[in-house]
């Protein structure tokens, strides 16, 4: 199996965006333990061509929105370890916060981001840094010319800031209007989404499913990983979340 995991801040709230530092530690054990290989988000992208499943399962790790908590809990540990991680990073709120728009959301912590020196300090101890748009917008509220902005920006910002052009994109929200699977493959190699599913083979490059380790709290849920109860775990809760969407609407 191959599967990208979808992390955001690391803290004890218990949010829907939070996963615990303990439930992180727990998690880094099984990926430095050789059950499971770690590798670069883009590295994984290129495997899914491969006709055969890996021996182990695959996964490669993310962090949406650049939370300042990954400074204590996430580098250190994975640098520790060698493993690798990509950050994907709100150029317009680097060293802000995640008000998106200067508007807390409901049920949500409003919570410190990364500063510039702390994302280059992360690259260089082997983080890589994707784009996440310039002000975490939902695409599909965009003009066609301004989502091309939020990406184009954001790549400058990126680049500018930290001397290495982003490759990779992961969609605000997860919203993913038509068109603009387009914009990011003509500006990135992969774009991630919030779909929570693992890869399949030949999927397609800029709409990414990724499992979102919210999901996995209780200590050892992923030491299964790639196992068919695993999988039927992971799709019961891939179809409840596509039903809880049409009949919400959200
Ligand atoms: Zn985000």
């Amino acid at each position: 199996m191959r599967a990208i995991l979808m992390y955001h801040s690391l803290d004890a709230s218990g949010s829907p965006i939070s996963v615990s530092p303990a439930v992180f530690r727990d998690h880094v054990r099984l990926f430095a333990s050789g059950a499971v290989d770690v590798v670069p988000l883009e590295t994984l992208a290129a495997n899914m061509g491969a006709a055969a499943a890996p021996v182990r399962p695959q996964v490669a790790l993310t962090f949406d929105d650049g939370f300042a908590n990954l400074a204590a809990e996430a580098f250190p540990l994975l640098a520790a370890h060698g493993l690798p991680a990509t950050v994907f990073v709100v150029s317009g709120q680097v060293g802000k916060d995640n008000a998106w728009g200067g508007v807390r959301a409901r049920g949500i912590p409003t919570l410190p981001l990364l500063d510039w020196e702390a994302l280059g300090a992360a690259q260089a101890q082997g983080v890589t840094i994707g784009a996440h748009t310039v002000s975490h917008p939902h695409l599909s509220a965009l003009s066609e010319a301004a989502r091309a902005e939020e990406l184009d920006r954001c790549v400058a910002d990126i680049t500018a800031r930290l001397g290495v052009r982003p490759r990779t994109l992961a969609y605000p929200f997860g919203d993913v209007p038509p068109g603009a699977e387009t914009l990011a493959a003509s500006r990135f190699a992969v774009a991630c989404t919030t779909v929570h599913r693992p890869l399949r083979a030949g999927e397609a490059l800029h709409a990414l499913p990724r499992l979102d380790a919210w999901y996995f709290r209780t200590p050892g849920a992923l030491d299964d990983l790639g196992s068919s109860a695993f999988r039927l775990r992971v799709l019961a809760r891939h179809t409840l979340r596509t039903a809880r969407r049409l009949l919400v609407r959200d």
